[in-house]
Order: structure tokens, then sequence, then C-alpha cells
């Protein structure tokens, strides 16, 4: 096989991208709340070709019990990506990639739950990727944000994730696979709406400058999917809502 990179690629057609989108378009996104009955919460997301389910559970006993904290609740989180969610198999279970995005994506979303007010439980939060098609970790964290609020865990806000990469020396938002595998940088980024940043990473090179615009890009990204996802709490808990109003 000829081994491709960046400069092999052309990323742009007519000013557009190889999907037709802007350089500062978001891919389609669908948000559906509370579809795991045996979950306290969950969220299936898919964000362009990225198809992610998130469940919590909890709060509720730490096993094992070692691991309580006599003052908060503990939080885990485990990403998970399905052995047929890429081209080529994956080899089932945990690998260095997951540990590491299960722990940053716990990071990301520790700072908003108020864990104080569940001494001695635990959290748990499971996100299985079913297809992926880069971008699963921010997709991942804005189902499980979701998934959170819907299990009823106190909240200080909402969390929201969002990448922007660089490529063909243009930043843009939300790269797709053959971007964020092709291209010159990736740029992971969750926050609240208010714009605190809980998570930031970085692969590739960028200019202070392009470091700049694509901070501004994701976050502004990460502003458009709060949205979706307060509008998909709301459409969710307001059918509730009407529900138990036509059953009194
Ligand atoms: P993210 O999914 O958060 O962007 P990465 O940058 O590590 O995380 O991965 C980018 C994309 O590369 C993934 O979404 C997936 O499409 C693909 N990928 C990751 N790991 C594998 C793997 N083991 N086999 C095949 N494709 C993979």
């Amino acid at each position: 096989m000829i081994a491709m990179d960046e400069n092999d690629i052309s990323f742009f057609k007519d000013g557009l991208r190889l999907d037709g989108r802007r350089a500062d378009e978001l891919r389609p996104v669908k948000i559906e709340v509370g579809i795991l009955a045996r979950a306290d919460g969950s969220c299936y997301i898919e964000m362009g070709g990225n198809k992610v389910i998130a469940a919590v559970y909890g709060p509720r006993e730490v096993h094992p019990r070692h691991l309580q904290e006599v003052t908060r609740a503990i939080v885990r989180y485990r990403y998970n990506m399905a052995s047929f969610s890429v081209e080529e198999r994956k080899r089932p279970g945990p690998d260095r990639r997951s540990y590491e995005l299960s722990k940053v994506s716990r990071e990301a979303l520790e700072p908003v739950i108020l864990t104080s007010f569940f001494p001695r439980s635990v959290i748990d939060v499971f996100v299985e990727v079913l297809q992926a098609d880069a971008g699963t970790r921010t997709a991942g964290i804005n189902a499980a944000a979701v998934a959170l609020a819907d299990a009823g865990i106190p909240m200080k806000s909402m969390i929201s994730s969002c990448a922007a990469g660089k490529v063909g020396d243009t930043i843009v938002l939300d790269p797709m696979k053959e971007e964020d595998n092709f291209g010159q940088a990736d740029l992971p980024i969750a926050m609240t709406p208010n714009g605190d940043i809980t998570l930031m990473q970085m692969d590739g090179n960028l200019t202070p400058d392009e470091f700049g615009q694509a901070v501004t890009m994701a976050m502004k990204g990460a502003k458009d999917i709060y949205e979706l996802q307060r509008r998909a709490l709301v459409a969710k808990y307001s059918q509730i809502s009407t529900d138990s109003a036509r059953e009194e």
C-alpha cells in the first residue's frame, strides 16, 4: 500500500470540503435522550458519521469499596469503541487510546458534577462508539453530558464538546475521518455554556494565530452543540410533562 500524507490529498473542491461543508460548518447532529430502559440516564448521538451511545448509572454504591471517597462521589468513565465501529475490525477490549480518552473525558465532565452531594458513591458513565468517523471523544462527551442530565445528576452546567482542525493550511470545524487522519492538526475542546474550557488537546502543529482561530472556531461549534443538547432535553422532558398532565 502506498503511504499517504497530507500533500497527496486535496481537502477542498470549489471552496468546499470533500463532504460539501464550509470550513466553519458542523456535520449534522442528532441527539436522542433516554434510549436505554435499564440505565438511570442515557443518550444516543450522531455527529456526522459517528454513532455513539452513553449510559449513566448512579449515584450508587462503590465496588470495590476501597475506592470510596468520604466527601464526594467518584466519577468513572469508560470509553469503548466497538470492534465493528471502524473499517478494519478493531481488536476488542481496552487499549492505550481508550484509557486516554476515558481519562480526559472524565476530566472534561467532572468539574460540573456536584459530587459532594453523594459521598461514598459512584457515578458510572459508559460510552460505546458504534460507528467512528473522527471526533468520537467529542461525540462521547456530548452524549455523556446529556445522559448525566437525564439521570438527574446535579450539575453546575452542561458540557459541550467539538474539535477544530487544520487541513490544506486551512482551519476547519469538526474534522471528519479523512481530514483527521491526513490533516495537519486536530484540536478537540469541551466547555461549559459560559465558555469555561474543561478539555483541550492538540495533535499536530499550529502557529499561535492558527491556534487562536481554531479555539475560537471549536468554541463556536461547542456553543451550537449546546443548543442542540438543550433542545433534546427540553423535547424529552416537555413530552413527559405533557403525558403526565394528560393522565391526571
Ligand atoms: P477521535 O475519534 O476522538 O477523533 P482519534 O483522533 O484517536 O480520536 O481517532 C480519529 C478516528 O480514527 C476515529 O474516530 C476513528 O474513525 C479512527 N480510528 C481510531 N482508532 C482506530 C482503530 N483502532 N482502527 C481504525 N480506525 C480507528
